[in-house]
């Protein structure tokens, strides 16, 4: 009897201690995602005054350059630039606050990706060309449409990739492939997810490589693969906490291979159209 006793009062304290711990991660839950509401509204209200400081810096620079009174005016695109830099963090913690915050508005549709080839070279051959780096875009014949897809977070994504590719890379060349792969071929961490096919874009730089070590960490908020005290190339450590977010809701995911002094592979696999998928099999994934 002694026995059954004890291991009546061992059932109810481990009860009672597995409420407290469910408590608690209810806490934090609902405490993330405050921060995340409070982080977007802050970034919100951010934006209004800097605009102001913005396109006044701008105008005084051009007045000052009239009169010739050279230190106004550099004073002035100091301002101007400072600016700018400032507004493109708060953007960056906005649009990673916003999504964290269940906040941003997901427009779901089928996307069509023969266009992005030409969109992305206009947007990335002046760099290329500026940096004496070699662009190329390889694409899969007969790519099928991606499955709901926002397609403005999904440029985003790729955005934010090739613009490290840019960044990280001096020399030799940068290239973004995109396939169709059956979900067989994709590696474990990957096969249990639901699309049969997905699409794969694959960012791939003959850059400056990332240390294994920091694989996992770069994809979290403001973490660089340098550390802060010796940031040789600028930036906030958001962009790739945004694409892994926005992947996600969009039923997909970042992976990354790279080699230090050898280059790196960024790849963004989404659902494909072929997969028969319907929205709300993407949001159960994405959540
Ligand atoms: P940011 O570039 O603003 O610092 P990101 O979140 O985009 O922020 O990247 C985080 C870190 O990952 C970068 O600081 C850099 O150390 C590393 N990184 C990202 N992309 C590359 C790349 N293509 N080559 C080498 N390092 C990279």
């Amino acid at each position: 009897e002694e026995r059954s006793k004890e291991a009546e009062l061992k059932s109810v304290a481990l009860n009672q201690a597995k409420i407290e711990l469910e408590k608690q991660a209810e806490q934090l839950v609902l405490s993330s995602k405050y921060k995340s509401e409070f982080l977007a509204n802050m970034s919100h209200e951010l934006r209004t005054p800097l605009n102001s400081i913005l396109i006044l810096s701008e105008l005084i620079a051009e007045n000052a350059g009239e009169q010739s009174r050279g230190e106004e005016e550099k004073f002035a695109k100091v301002i101007h630039t400072s600016g700018k830099d400032l507004l493109a963090l708060i953007d960056d913690i906005l649009d990673l606050s916003k999504v964290e915050a269940g906040k941003m508005e997901i427009i779901y549709g089928e996307m069509n990706i023969n266009d992005l080839p030409n969109y992305l070279e206009m947007n990335f051959n002046h760099v290329a060309e500026k940096k004496g780096l070699l662009f190329s875009i390889l694409k899969g014949a007969n790519i099928p449409n991606i499955f709901c897809t926002d397609e403005k977070m999904m440029l985003q994504i790729l955005k934010n990739l090739l613009s490290n590719a840019f960044k990280y890379t001096e020399k030799g060349s940068i290239s973004i492939e995109i396939k169709n792969v059956p979900n067989k071929e994709l590696q474990p961490a990957f096969a249990g997810k639901e699309a049969d096919y997905w699409i794969s874009f694959s960012i791939k730089d003959s850059g400056i490589g990332i240390p294994k070590e920091k694989h996992q960490l770069i994809f979290e908020a403001f973490q660089q693969a340098d550390g802060a005290t010796m940031r040789k190339y600028g930036g906030t450590g958001l962009g790739l906490s945004i694409c892994q977010e926005y992947a996600k809701h969009l039923g997909g995911y970042v992976t990354l291979e790279s080699e230090e002094g050898v280059g790196s592979t960024f790849t963004l696999y989404l659902p494909s159209l072929s997969t028969k998928l319907g929205k709300e099999d993407v949001l159960l994934t994405a959540l």
